[in-house]
């Protein structure tokens, strides 16, 4: 089992050196980045030029980081005259209430809604074509795919792949697309962006909140977003079922120091008893992954399709990113998911044998 890091141990932690082989890496592989990031721009540009149909795609069951960006560069779009338009697989196909408040939803069309064969296609967020769930197939038969992600378990499945793992989020790529475009950050936009940045950072909290990510944040604030309701609606508002439901899940999470793993789970008929949907309770992983005594948190939650979503996170000492995408899923390195038609047992056995068979990160 993993000690509890002391707040001593944390000033022992390397700090890497400016000029060292990871730095290095990261300096060429940024370079990369920018690279088939003006490829995107310019048929961006071309495609809004040319008067072409653009589709934007966030990912299943879309967070805050998917639809901000997706809509981020819808509003940028219209700001330049094209009428792109928004897009995502969800039954039924709502915005999720903790994102209700976002601007530009005028811009949201249902996929059975969407042009047949887009001229361009652009994915946010979505690490793999099956994350588009039916939208996958227009974005198959559209001219040009550009794939803008930040997972890096992306399969890299568009004709151009913006992919960069140390993304804190989609929209810090995507606010620099649109200063490529020439597009200025108004309020609207830094609301879209604000909420991606929010979100994939637990608040300014995980490891991949750079200084570049505070910049950006300054640089947000700076058009008078009310980032206070941002963080309250996006965090910390729910329903009152919700309260119940939660105490309920926390109730039955099961410690396994076997396996170094907490976790629980929420069948679908114990949301509907509550009143609630899927998207109401992504917040539980948090409170779970709280858990001192395992390294690894995971829930399990069913939809009514009977599939279980499954959320897992890891403290640093496994690539829960890696494990979830032997499973089939994928993530990064410490959130992860995936989802399963199996059963919850059986769904849950090949995680435990997968994670012991993980190996160990030095942390
Ligand atoms: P969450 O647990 O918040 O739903 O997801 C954590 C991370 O894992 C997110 O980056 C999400 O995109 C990714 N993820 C969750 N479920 C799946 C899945 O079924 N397949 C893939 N490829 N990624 C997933
Ligand atoms: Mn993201």
């Amino acid at each position: 089992m993993t000690d509890v890091t002391s707040l001593a141990d944390l000033s022992l932690l390397p700090v890497p050196e400016a000029g060292d082989a990871t730095a290095r890496t990261q300096a060429e592989s940024g370079d990369a980045v920018g690279e088939q990031r003006n490829r995107a721009v310019e048929a961006i540009l071309s495609a809004v030029q040319g008067g072409e149909s653009i589709l934007l795609v966030a990912h299943v069951d879309p967070d805050g980081d998917s639809l901000g960006s997706a809509i981020a560069l819808g509003l940028a779009l219209r700001t330049l005259g094209s009428r792109a338009s928004v897009s995502f697989d969800s039954d039924p196909f709502v915005v999720p209430r903790s994102l209700t408040f976002l601007p530009g939803q005028d811009l949201l069309v249902p996929p059975a809604l969407v042009p047949a064969t887009p001229d361009l296609v652009v994915t946010l967020d979505a690490g793999s074509l099956g994350r588009l769930g039916a939208l996958g197939r227009v974005a198959t038969r559209a001219r040009r795919m550009v794939v803008i992600d930040h997972h890096a378990s992306n399969t890299r499945f568009g004709d151009i792949n913006v992919i960069d793992a140390d993304a804190a989020s989609t929209s810090v790529m995507i606010t620099d697309v649109i200063d490529a475009l020439g597009v200025e950050l108004d309020h609207d936009l830094a609301v879209a962006i604000y909420t991606g940045l929010v979100t994939d950072t637990g608040s300014f909290r995980y490891a991949a909140t750079t200084p570049v990510v505070h910049q950006l944040a300054a640089r947000l604030l700076a058009t008078g977003i009310r980032h206070d309701l941002i963080t309250r609606t996006v965090w910390d508002t729910h329903r009152f079922g919700y309260l119940r439901l939660l105490g309920e899940l926390l109730g039955r999470a099961r410690l396994e120091p076997e396996h170094d793993l907490v976790w629980t789970w929420c069948a679908f008929p114990d949301l509907t008893r509550a009143g609630l949907t899927l998207d109401e309770i992504e917040g539980v992983i948090d409170i779970v992954r709280a858990t001192a005594e395992a390294e690894v948190a995971v829930v399990c939650k069913q939809g009514a399709d009977e599939v279980w979503r499954v959320s897992v996170r890891s403290k640093g000492a496994v690539d829960v990113g890696a494990v979830c995408t032997e499973l089939g899923g994928g993530g990064h390195r410490f959130a992860a998911g995936l989802t399963s038609s199996n059963p919850l047992e059986q769904t849950l056995d090949s995680l435990r044998d997968a994670l012991v068979r993980a190996p160990r990160l030095p942390v």
